[in-house]
């Protein structure tokens, strides 16, 4: 089931209990239905109480032409100290480069800290969805299970968030275009010539036993290999092992 993290409810919710939002990453609303609906009740009556007002200069204020009025510090300053957006039809933010900043820190802080406001703009979660997760998956990347956690894995096509990963498998997963068809196939091919190298040797070792061999079919004198341990396919030691057994015995590639 497709579900996604409610930061109100502290835990994942079916995606039919999130609203539609197409300002979203991923379509959906960041609140469940039930926590967005107390959150703007909450808003509304926040606004009825103070209502935002927009501040203006001085009317006897003389602005110089490239220059601008701040609204925070209340100071004129020259154009190049404003933030550059594109939200305004000026080009320029309403508040100069210092006063913007001291705003930024008190926005991230009110939605739960800089950690929070960038993971929320770069991966679409909260610090404590990610630290759900990271507890979830006990801190290790949710394929391999062995190097730590340390990006944020999305569906590509529907911008969910599926776990955390680490640096290789996240990017492995890009490199195979995250095509399940294509991870299997792969997964089938180095298992199948790691199993073909090893049945190689061991039809090689059968048909010329080494000088000095104690006994027919035993293992050779000097061999890594426990007597009586069947060296096929099934014991999977890695993709050398193959070619160092043929090495051993002696043999050249076919
Ligand atoms: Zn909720
Ligand atoms: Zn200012
Ligand atoms: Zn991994």
């Amino acid at each position: 089931m497709n579900t996604k993290y409610c930061r109100d409810c502290g835990d994942y919710r079916p995606v039919s209990e999130f609203s539609k939002n197409a300002r979203c990453r991923d379509g959906l609303a960041f609140y469940c239905r039930e926590h967005l609906a107390e959150r703007s009740l909450r808003s509304r009556e926040a606004r009825r109480t103070k209502p935002r007002v927009k501040r203006l200069p001085p009317p006897a204020l003389v602005i110089p032409d490239g220059h601008k009025w701040c609204g925070d510090c209340g100071t004129v300053k020259s154009m190049d100290e404003f933030v550059r957006t594109r939200a305004s039809r000026s080009g320029y933010g309403s508040y100069c480069l210092p006063c913007h900043a001291v705003r930024c820190r008190a926005n991230a802080d009110k939605r739960g800290g800089y950690r929070t406001y960038h993971l929320s703009r770069r991966y679409g979660i909260t610090a404590e969805e990610a630290n759900f997760l990271l507890e979830r998956q006990g801190g290790l990347c949710a394929i391999c299970k062995s190097a730590p956690a340390a990006h944020v894995d999305h569906d590509h096509a529907t911008g969910a968030v599926r776990a955390l990963l680490c640096f290789n498998c996240n990017g492995g997963l890009g490199q195979f275009k995250d095509n399940p068809e294509a991870l299997h196939a792969a997964a089938y091919y180095v298992a199948f010539h790691t199993a073909r190298q090893e049945i190689a040797a061991e039809l090689a070792a059968a048909a010329h036993p080494p000088e000095g061999a104690s006994r027919p079919g035993g293992p050779p004198v000097g061999s890594q290999r426990r007597p009586g341990a069947r060296a096929t396919g099934t014991r999977n030691t890695g993709r050398s092992s193959g070619t160092r057994r043929r090495t051993q015995a002696g043999e050249a590639d076919p």
